[in-house]
């Protein structure tokens, strides 16, 4: 009965936040009404306060600043019991499974229209020899392995695909063609499948090329001619890899060869795997033949990732490169790079870099800095880049705003009486930075934190002061608020 009763009162909280958001959604852009309300969800509701759970503190800031009128109108609409929204946040709400969270981009949002985009082709390496003479691999990156992957909701089937492929090469995904957007890991996966083969195959031999680099094959061997040659190297492998086949449009000779190196690969069984940045049926400029031999395996297809996939990937990279970087900062990251992985592992590159330079940890506002400086036309999302700019900190509060700011505690917690550690480091960093860059006398410091006596703004200076020579975060941090004050 009373497990009953609580799935009712759950069932009526769904409800009641599915209908307010129905209505928020009409009055925020669609990408931003994903990256703010998915997940999220009424955690109680009772006595006039509604209590919504967010999944992370970056959302929480966020909703509270600027949808929190437009929520509570909404709710008011429904429930007019309603006196007060709090928000508040929930991890168990950021798995990636939401618990009790409501997926907005499922209940709002139709799928989102996918869209193809031409890729530069890179590179094209050469032969290299195995210990035994055998060719081995065309310099497959170890960097890329099935691992170091990153799965979410999205990209499982394209590595669930490449898993089976590894484990029985030539079995029944064959050919396997992997499709989808730049930057979004088809040559990750495809070097990772090679990689995972030659560790478990040893005597496999694996072929990895780019469909440029056979194009120049086919060209070299038509001048020099070494045909012969040429069809003996190709179809003497096990495992053939060609990325970006999409170059082969138009190239019909290099068509041609392909179809039979192809076709004599997959007549004796040999694992083929393609990638490219479209369909087979999209690829105009095709012959016919190629295109159903594309389709005849598994297709599948890569899309850009979803915030928690993106968070995801951000984390691995981040453990891969040995750095530890605030969640917020990495859920900033995640929010506002959206199109691809490569787009959202060169911002964390940069940053790293940055911040490995400047001898400071990346922040929210050096972050939107990078973001911006790489693409100039792109709006910000969760941070206001124009804030602080051109006005500089004159005054007390503008010091406290920063630092409560950076180090994520309310404004009120630093003026007040809370001695724990976490308010009064962040507090005595206020009053010194104050002190120093403001230039303001201990007694008027001390007033404009309720009314501290001044011996007190001095210690505390005093202390800063010391931590300063001996506590290398502390110069990083308050390195990262100078620079955040403008200075
Ligand atoms: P594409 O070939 O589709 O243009 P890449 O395979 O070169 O893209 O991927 C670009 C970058 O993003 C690579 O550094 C790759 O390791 C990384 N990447 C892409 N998807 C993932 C993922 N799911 N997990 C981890 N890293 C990824
Ligand atoms: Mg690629």
């Amino acid at each position: 009965m009373f497990i009953l009763n609580l799935k009712i009162l759950y069932m009526a909280r769904s409800d009641l936040w599915l209908k307010i958001l129905e209505i928020v959604q009409n009055d925020i852009k669609k990408a931003h009404f994903i990256t703010w309300f998915q997940g999220t969800a009424i955690l109680t509701n009772a006595d006039g306060k509604l209590v919504v759970g967010v999944p992370n503190s970056f959302a929480k800031d966020w909703i509270s600043a600027k949808y929190s009128e437009l929520v509570f109108n909404a709710a008011v609409s429904f429930d007019e019991t309603v006196k007060t929204i709090e928000y508040e946040v929930c991890s168990r709400l950021s798995e990636n499974s939401f618990g009790e969270g409501i997926d907005v981009k499922k209940s709002f949002v139709s799928k989102n229209e996918k869209k193809v985009r031409k890729v530069r082709n890179q590179n094209a390496v050469t032969v290299s020899k195995g210990a035994n003479g055998k060719v081995l691999s065309q310099m497959l990156n170890g960097r890329y392995n099935l691992k170091n992957f990153v799965v979410g909701n999205d990209n499982r089937l394209p590595h669930a695909a490449s898993v089976a492929v590894s484990n029985t090469p030539g079995g029944i995904y064959n050919p396997l063609y992997v499709y989808g957007g730049v930057g979004l890991g088809k040559t990750h996966l495809l070097q990772a499948i090679g990689n995972t083969i030659i560790r478990s195959f040893p005597d496999m031999i694996v072929k990895y090329l780019t469909a440029e680099r056979f194009v120049t094959d086919v060209v070299e061997a038509i001048g020099r001619r070494h045909m012969q040659k040429f069809k003996d190297q190709y179809r003497n492998v096990d495992v053939l890899l060609v990325d970006d086949i999409q170059f082969f449009a138009r190239k019909n000779s290099s068509q041609q060869e392909f179809f039979h190196t192809f076709n004599a690969l997959y007549d004796h069984n040999k694992q083929i795997v393609i990638t490219s940045d479209r369909p087979p049926s999209e690829l105009d400029d095709l012959d016919d033949r190629l295109k159903s031999r594309f389709g005849m395996g598994m297709v599948v297809e890569l899309i850009a990732p979803d915030f928690e996939t993106r968070v995801a990937i951000l984390k691995q990279k981040c453990s891969e490169f040995q750095v530890l970087i605030d969640p917020d900062v990495i859920a900033f990251i995640a929010t506002n790079v959206q199109g691809s992985v490569r787009g959202l592992e060169g911002v964390l590159r940069a940053a790293i870099a940055e911040s490995q330079l400047a001898n400071r940890v990346p922040t929210i506002r050096s972050v939107a800095e990078i973001i911006q400086r790489l693409n100039k036309a792109q709006e910000i999302i969760g941070y206001d880049l124009d804030k602080r700019k051109g006005q500089s900190v004159k005054s007390i509060d503008d010091v406290i705003e920063i630092v409560s700011d950076y180090y994520d505690v309310s404004l009120d917690s630093i003026k007040g009486k809370d001695r724990h550690k976490d308010i009064m480091m962040p507090r005595q960093i206020c009053m010194y930075l104050i002190k120093n860059e403001l230039g303001d006398s201990y007694e008027k410091i001390g007033s404009g934190f309720g009314g501290r006596n001044h011996t007190t703004v001095m210690h505390a200076c005093n202390k800063v002061s010391d931590l300063l020579q001996t506590n290398v975060r502390l110069v990083r941090d308050i390195n990262a608020i100078k620079r955040d004050m403008g200075l």
